[in-house]
Order: structure tokens, then sequence, then C-alpha cells
């Protein structure tokens, strides 16, 4: 069976927001569109990630030539969704050079004094760069509503603020993927317990994580809410259930995968002339 045929239906089509998506509902252990098996989706992932990459050189020879596009992968989650695995996983695939990675944590006093998309302009992606985001302005629209970090009507107006954002980025040539990681409540309480039950991962453990833990509900609400009003056709939302680490990383390659594919890259002509070339090196 070709590895191919293992989605009936693909990544990009069957987890892009719908209208009237309601997160309840998801069945975050769920594996949407994909009829394998986990060893199934491990072996899949080796060699889409090949792909991925050479996609990826593609993007980042052409962004050396002139060409201004880039794309920008979102990742937005509760914690122990598997952000940082998705970095590893996932665009540890390609050449750390193209990609340009930045991660959004409690704003510095100095952040705090701008509006809330300066920190997140400073890190776009350079043109012809992958870039990622580990967590992004969606947490001015998430963290900082359940925790009433600002007035309703501040944080109530970033969602137009951040669409139109988002409009002008993909305007200038940026394809941005927004991924939507869930995790269930069980999943994630085994995530932190297997933090706290080995040494080597101590290093991952936050205890405000397990007070984040009783705002879930919030939580819940206000992704809901992030989904509802900024899943855009400019640049719509993909919502990913993550209790599977191997499903959630061969979707997201397939997320990427696609957008690049949409791009119709290929190899920049050479601006010299190659039969000079050739013949000056053979004399040399
Ligand atoms: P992680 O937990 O992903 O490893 P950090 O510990 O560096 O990363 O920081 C993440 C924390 O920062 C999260 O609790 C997140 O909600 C919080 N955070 C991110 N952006 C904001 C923001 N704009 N306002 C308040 N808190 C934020």
């Amino acid at each position: 069976m070709a590895n191919d045929s293992l989605w009936e239906t693909s990544a990009v089509k069957i987890l892009r927001a719908q209208p009237g998506f309601e997160l309840a509902q998801l069945d975050r252990n769920s594996t949407p569109g994909f009829t394998g098996n986990k060893a199934d989706g491990q072996r899949l992932l080796e060699e889409r990630g090949g792909v991925l990459s050479d996609l990826q050189e593609l993007l980042y020879a052409n962004g050396r030539s002139g060409d201004t596009r880039s794309v920008l992968l979102v990742l937005q989650g509760m914690d122990t969704a598997g952000k940082g695995g998705m970095m590893r996983h996932v665009i540890g695939h390609v050449d750390p050079q193209g990609v340009d990675h930045a991660s959004f944590g409690v704003p510095t006093d100095e952040e705090k004094k701008h509006h809330f998309l300066w920190r997140i302009r400073k890190e776009l992606p350079r043109n012809g760069y992958l870039g990622v985001f580990d967590r992004s302005h969606y947490e001015d629209v998430l963290v900082v509503r359940v925790h009433d970090l600002v007035p309703p009507t501040v944080w109530g107006a970033r969602y137009d603020e951040i669409n139109q954002f988002e409009k002008e980025l993909v305007d200038a040539g940026t394809t941005i993927i927004k991924v939507a990681m869930f995790v269930s409540l069980d999943e994630q309480k085994k995530r932190l317990q297997e933090r706290l039950d080995r040494p080597e991962k101590y290093w991952k453990y936050n205890p405000s994580d397990v007070s984040e833990r009783k705002l879930w509900p919030a939580y819940q609400d206000a992704y809901q809410a992030m989904l509802d009003k900024t899943s855009t056709e400019h640049a719509p939302w993909y919502i990913v259930p993550c209790d599977r680490k191997w499903y959630s990383r061969i979707a997201v390659t397939e997320l990427l995968i696609d957008a690049f594919e949409k791009m119709n890259l290929s190899w920049p002509p050479a601006d010299f002339d190659v039969e000079i070339e050739k013949a000056r090196l053979a004399d040399s």
C-alpha cells in the first residue's frame, strides 16, 4: 500500500476549521483522515519529512534569488500539547539555516510598553524563510483573556486587529499556517506526571502548569472564541488533535507540504552563463 493512500482525506481538508465547529466535541485522541497506525505514521513522518526538506530548500534558494515570499507556521496550544516536539520532529527535518524560530513567553517589561503585535512583528520570517512561532500573538486573546490581564474591551478588539495584521502579512507574501493543538485534560495529566517522574524531564515542569489546569474550561472558551473569530480565508486555523503525538506530527508535516506545494516553486535560474563558467572552471 502506498503511504500516500494512508490519508483517506487530506490533512489540509479534514483539519481546517469549519464554521460552527464545536471544540467541546473534538476527540483529542482521534486521527482524522488517517487510516494507518502508529508504525505507519512514524514511517510516513520520515518519508514526508524528506519531501518537506526539499521544498524548504527550494523556498530558501528562491529567497536568495530575490523571491520575497515566506512561510509562517503558528503553533498554539496548552502546555504539553507537543509544541516543542513539533519543532524537533517536524521542523527538525529541514535545514536549520532556513528556519526563523521564535517563542513567546510572558512579555518582558520592554515588551509590555508596546502594542501586543510589536514583539511579533520583530520575529516575522525573512524572505525565503520558514518561520515557526511557538506560541504567538494569540496568547493575547488566550492567557490574557483567561487571567483578565487587560479589560475585555481591549482583548475583545484584538481579534479584528489580528485578522487585519495577518491579512497584511499574507498580502506581502507570507503563507500563514495556524495550527491549534489540542491535548485532552487526561493526557495532559499523564504528560505532566511523566515530567515529575523522570529527572530528565524536571526542566520541562512548571508548577504553574498545574494551576492552569483549574482554568481549563475558561481556556477552552477562549480557544473556541479564537477559532470562531480568527479563522479567515487568508489565514485559516487547522485543528489538530494531539493525544497521539505521532499523528499530530504527520498532520503538521502534511499541512506544511501542502502550503509549500501551493507556492509552485522551481529552482531559480543561474544568474551567470553556465557554459562559460564550466569552461572557466575546467581551465582553472
Ligand atoms: P513554555 O511554557 O511554552 O515552555 P515559557 O515558560 O517561556 O514557555 O512561557 C510560556 C508562558 O508565557 C505561558 O504560560 C504563556 O501563557 C505565557 N505568555 C505568553 N504570552 C503571553 C502574554 N502575551 N501575556 C501573558 N502571558 C503570556
